[in-house]
């Protein structure tokens, strides 16, 4: 694997690592689904359930083990690879029982497979994080927390009705950058109605004074189904700023780049070298194995849907969708959201002459289009394709479609 570029054309990022396909290896997911309360913007399968856990959280892992060991018994693939990312998400995961967890993750080093470099993360909520849980969890061997921090502005967390701890939310960033935990992430969300730009970036500048190793930058968006989009379709709360959002994600690859960080993903900054593994295999399209109720997994071949429902879920864990996976249009649909460098030919190890040659074709266009470089099988868009991507991305599925439509008549 090249580290860093040594291409005369300079046209790349410096110190930053190119994204290649890997095989023989996965991740497992688990998803916690419990939170305080319910953000009404969430589309996450979540139960708004108090501040003190209730004995239904802690049984979950009971069932967890049910369908990992059911996965284990119905499905080979699962056997044939080394897992080096665990990731535990929700939810929020980090109110997760202590004896339960140190439990539960012995029971996945027991069953599977797991890389000596094994990368494991906890979602964390700000009100989770002190100093005793942030030791507990170096112990049981969490190498990466992430924190839903998503604003320090009281006013825009209740807008959106989130669980808010003022002392928590000023002291869990000084806990967990005093942890010694390698990796820390948070997650800022912006576009809140009524939200100014250099409120968003005040955010921002508060949270990088603790350089963390990676975070994500997310626009509030309407999804489909929540509380959110229901109170504003009824005119009782005003939508996300957009204005706001397109100036944001416009101007954050430049601020970020300046403070140090790589840009990998369109949401998603880290220092070098502290890409997140896990959600990388998503954008790849490698296998994971996902456990708990609307949990998603991959094996390689097929996916799975979990029940979004917990007493379904609790009832029998592996009643799920089974769908077959369509390789090319869906890789094309997440690889295109990397913002790093892309050894293009190495993720199109299984696909005919006629598809290779209609995406090399599609990249050259790009690259014309001043949109990306594309040099030497190695892809990489330029900060200005953002705004657009999934219009451009749409271009190349569509020009796959076709030709799968020509080959099939
Ligand atoms: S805390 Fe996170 S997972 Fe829970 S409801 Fe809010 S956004 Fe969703």
């Amino acid at each position: 694997m090249q580290d860093k570029y040594s291409s005369n054309s300079q046209i790349f990022l410096e110190q930053t690592k190119i994204i290649q396909k890997r095989k023989g290896y996965s991740g497992v997911y688990i998803h916690f689904p419990f939170c305080i309360q319910k953000c009404s913007y969430c589309d996450f399968y979540s139960i708004g359930s108090g501040i003190k856990p209730s004995l239904v959280e802690k049984n979950i892992f009971q069932t967890y083990k049910q369908e990992l060991q059911t996965r284990l018994a119905e499905n080979q693939y699962w056997h044939s690879y080394i897992y080096d990312t665990i990731f535990f998400g929700g939810g929020t995961p980090s109110r997760m029982d202590l004896l339960y967890l140190d439990d539960f993750i012995h029971f996945l080093k027991t069953n599977l497979k797991l890389s000596h470099d094994l990368e494991m993360t906890l979602e964390a909520n700000p009100e989770d994080v002190t100093e005793d849980n942030v030791k507990a969890w170096q112990k049981l061997g969490f190498t990466r927390i992430n924190m839903g921090y998503q604003s320090r502005n009281p006013k825009y967390l209740q807008y959106v009705g989130r669980y808010y701890d003022p002392d928590q939310y000023k002291n869990a960033p000084k806990i967990l950058a005093s942890s010694g935990i390698s990796e820390t992430g948070y997650d800022l969300i912006y576009g809140f109605p009524g939200q100014k730009e250099e409120e968003f970036y005040s955010d921002l500048d508060f949270l990088l004074s603790f350089r963390p190793t990676h975070i994500s930058m997310y626009s509030l968006t309407l999804e489909k189904g929540t509380e959110y989009s229901r109170q504003v379709r009824e005119g009782k709360k005003i939508q996300p700023e957009e204005d706001l959002q397109i100036k944001i994600l416009e101007s954050l690859p430049t601020i970020m780049n300046s403070k140090g960080y790589e840009w990998y993903e369109v949401s998603n900054y880290c220092l070098p070298g502290h890409r997140s593994r896990h959600n990388l295999r998503y954008w790849m399209m490698e296998p994971y194995l996902g456990l708990g109720p609307g949990a998603h997994g991959y094996d390689g071949h097929s996916r799975y849907g979990n029940a979004r429902n917990l007493e379904a879920y609790t009832k029998d864990p592996t009643i799920t969708k089974q769908e077959a996976a369509d390789y090319a249009t869906e890789l094309f649909l997440s690889l295109f959201r990397i913002f790093a460098p892309i050894q293009i030919e190495s993720f199109l190890w299984n696909q005919a002459e006629q598809v290779k040659s209609i995406i090399d074709l599609k990249l050259k266009a790009w690259s014309n289009r001043k949109l990306a470089y594309y040099e030497n099988g190695i892809f990489q868009w330029k900060s200005q394709a953002v705004m657009y991507l999934d219009s451009y991305i749409l271009e190349l599925t569509r020009a796959l479609e076709e030709n799968s439509t020509l080959q099939k008549s």
